[in-house]
């Protein structure tokens, strides 16, 4: 559905309708300063834009649960629950922010109950929970049932309720709408609004907005193996370091353990909290040896390791499928569950188990290798939700001041200081952006927590701007809004222009590319298949110096094939070639800074192994990487300045431009993480 008509100026215009999206409509929508504001006769415009029709969006296809110490099946705490995140995401969590997501847990899902989600219950009618790994009692102690569940389709439940509350109040929807260009004003400081593709109309569409919220997913489509949907594009990202602004951790991405063999589709962990085992070539239960009291319910990054370990000593079997093929893979045995508890909790994994993989798993073992889930990183965001700048003061200054604090002569990024200043009217939420609770590694069901509880927070947050000036008001000052509508209209005429030139034909590869680039007639299906592959081979699981060097390298030659993509077709309505294009393009920019950002920290933490350097380093990079693109002003000078100082010829790849901010440390001081 398309709005029947766009309005001069929005309130908020809130790009996603996944769980974060939504919850940020709905906090905006019904908080008291909106409903003031409506009493008074002020009704707020709002746009929810989506390049999905909403119920499409990835949050439907969660399984497993959503984390909440309600203490409804074990007793619980939610104090217990913060430090679990914490050490799950090894300690590059800012605590701040991880103690409101665990003490604000059980009312996040209490509200979702009553909006209507309809969650498993437990013999006396509670919301029922499982364990999900990692969770624990007493800090660390024995594994806790605390992931609230709705057999193994959470995600639908929660993306249907939240979808239909924002029916009932009445939210519209850009629907199937591609949003192109996040716009700030020139210096920066303010979002604008947005440019989108009408997919309908074939049209490019300015939407000006004195408030712009980004909710837009992850970008588990950067790998080949992926447990995530062919709309994980990382387009919120990527629009953000468009723009000019940071990400925040970007080099953290999860593979999850259990991706079904060759297909990358999830098999929810609720499988192993129902009594699923791992197990190699030799039939043995091989997570008792890596983590002897979590076995395989220890952090997700600590199973996928321990799988790639097993594999590499040749203890991996072939799928069944390719039984003379690579044995990358090894078995996830749930012949132990009993096949009718299985058909109740567990029926979306059995179905995908028999649909993709022709297995029973009440009698087969199950092939499975780790899968690209979830990007850790993204869009700085306060608690507030929030977008900020991280700004660096001249950390030279500091070194002189504290030459204890050199690490062979250099600052360590753990040293470093600065300041955030935050983009007025910019706000994100969900997995596209980074407040900081999952640190190196996420906890399972911590992830729509952190949608559905920073979503509807950002939107309040947006709500107290909206009451200041709302565009409906007969006494408000729109003196401010020229400037925006005027940013947010040249960029559509440049989007227009790029629209008509990728529809005028297949202009072929310039030549430039070598072999490894696209022939003249590539289209984006196939350079995003190339990139997943680069990116499987550089990053999943495990790295290094070389590893992501080789990647970097070729991922230049990505690029002019990217840029040299036309459609096939020049008919404008419909035509989902140009919105690949435009993601694969995204997905490109992306790579390079997850690239460039995992290149920078040379230490091994959470779900970023390094071979080549294996241990935690919190003296040198106990601190948050932020990273954005330099502007081509930019490199220039720095070639220029290297080429001064140095005889050596200038690096070809200074795009980007890395700072650090410090881990906020609140309550528990970092130390070793086992399980
Ligand atoms: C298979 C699977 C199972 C999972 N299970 C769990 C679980 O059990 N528990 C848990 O906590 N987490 C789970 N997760 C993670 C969790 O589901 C996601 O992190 C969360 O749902 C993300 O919500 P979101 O609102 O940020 O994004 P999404 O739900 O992905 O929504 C993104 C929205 O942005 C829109 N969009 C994107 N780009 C554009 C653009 N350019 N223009 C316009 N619109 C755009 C899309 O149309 C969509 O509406 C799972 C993830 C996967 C992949």
């Amino acid at each position: 559905m398309s709005p029947k008509r766009l309005e001069d100026m929005y309130d908020a215009v809130i790009v996603g309708a996944g769980a974060a999206g939504l919850s940020a409509a709905l906090g905006l929508l019904r908080s008291p300063e909106i409903e003031d504001l409506k009493a008074q006769g002020v009704d707020p415009k709002i746009l929810v834009v989506s390049k999905l029709q909403p119920l499409r969006s990835h949050t439907g296809s969660a399984e497993g649960g959503i984390a909440a110490s309600l203490g409804n099946v074990e007793s619980d705490d939610w104090h217990w629950h913060y430090y679990d995140t914490i050490k799950g995401g090894d300690w590059l969590v800012d605590q701040d922010a991880a103690r409101l997501l665990a003490e604000y847990a059980p009312e996040t899902v209490i509200n979702l109950e009553r909006q209507g989600v309809a969650f498993s219950r437990t013999e006396d009618g509670h919301i029922a929970q499982r364990r999900f790994g990692g969770h624990t009692r007493d800090f660390g102690g024995e594994p806790v049932k605390r992931a609230a569940y709705a057999a193994d389709r959470i995600g639908h439940q929660i993306l249907h309720t939240l979808w239909q509350q924002c029916v009932a109040q009445g939210v519209e929807f850009a629907e199937e709408w591609y949003v192109t260009d996040l716009v700030l004003t020139e210096d920066g400081s303010q979002a604008a609004g947005i440019v989108a593709l009408d997919t309908h109309a074939g049209k490019v569409q300015a939407i000006h907005a004195r408030n712009v919220l980004i909710a837009t997913g992850g970008a588990g489509r950067l790998f080949h193996t992926t447990s995530n949907s062919w709309d994980l594009t990382g387009d919120g990202m990527a629009l953000a370091l468009a723009a000019g602004l940071q990400l925040e951790d970007i080099e953290f991405v999860q593979f999850h353990p259990t991706g079904l063999a060759h297909t990358g589709i999830l098999l929810s962990e609720a499988a192993r909290a129902e009594g699923g085992v791992l197990r190699n070539a030799d039939g043995e239960a091989f997570m008792e040896r890596y983590a002897p009291e979590h076995k395989d319910l220890a952090a997700r990054d600590v199973v996928s390791r321990s799988i790639m370990a097993e594999i590499d000593a040749g203890r991996g079997v072939a799928d069944p499928k390719d039984p003379d093929g690579p044995k990358d893979c090894v078995w996830l045995d749930m012949t132990g569950i009993a096949p009718e508890h299985m058909a109740e909790a567990l029926p979306q994994v059995v179905e995908t188990i028999e649909q993709y993989a022709n297995l029973d798993p009440a009698k087969d073992w199950v092939p499975i290798k780790p899968t690209a889930h979830y990007t850790m990183g993204g869009i700085p965001i306060t608690t507030d939700g929030e977008v900020y700048r991280w700004n660096e003061p001249d950390n030279n200054n500091l070194a002189n001041a504290h030459p204890e604090w050199l690490i062979d002569g250099v600052l360590p990024p753990s040293k470093a200081i600065g300041d955030r200043t935050v983009v007025n009217g910019l706000f994100a939420a969900g997995e596209c952006s980074c407040v900081s609770v999952h640190g190196a590694n996420r906890l399972g069901g911590n992830s729509l927590l952190d949608a559905c509880l920073f979503g509807t927070r950002a939107g309040r947050t947006m709500a107290a701007r909206i009451t200041e000036n709302p565009v409906d008001s007969p006494m408000g000052d729109d003196s401010a809004d020229e400037t925006l509508i005027e940013a947010v209209d040249q960029t559509k005429a440049r989007r227009e222009t790029e629209l008509a030139d990728l529809l005028a034909g297949n202009a072929g590869s310039d030549g430039d590319s070598d072999a490894d680039a696209l022939p003249a007639d590539g289209n984006p299906y196939e350079l995003m298949a190339r990139l997943g592959s680069l990116m499987d081979r550089a990053l999943a699981v495990r790295c290094n110096a070389e590893s992501i060097t080789t990647a970097s390298e070729h991922l230049n030659t990505f690029r002019p094939a990217a840029e040299a993509l036309r459609a096939h077709s020049n008919t404008a309505a419909f035509n989902q070639e140009i919105t690949a294009i435009w993601e694969v393009r995204h997905l490109i920019e992306l790579a390079g800074a997850v690239l460039a950002a995992s290149g920078a920290r040379e230490e091994s933490r959470g779900a970023m192994y390094r071979t080549d350097h294996p241990e935690r380093d919190d003296e040198r990079f106990l601190a948050h990487s932020m990273i954005r693109l330099l502007s081509p002003e930019e490199q220039d000078r720095l070639r220029t300045a290297i080429a001064e100082t140095s005889e050596s010829e200038p690096e070809p790849s200074l795009t980007h431009h890395i700072s650090w901010q410090p881990v906020h440390i609140a309550d528990y001081p970092p130390k070793k993480r086992e399980y």
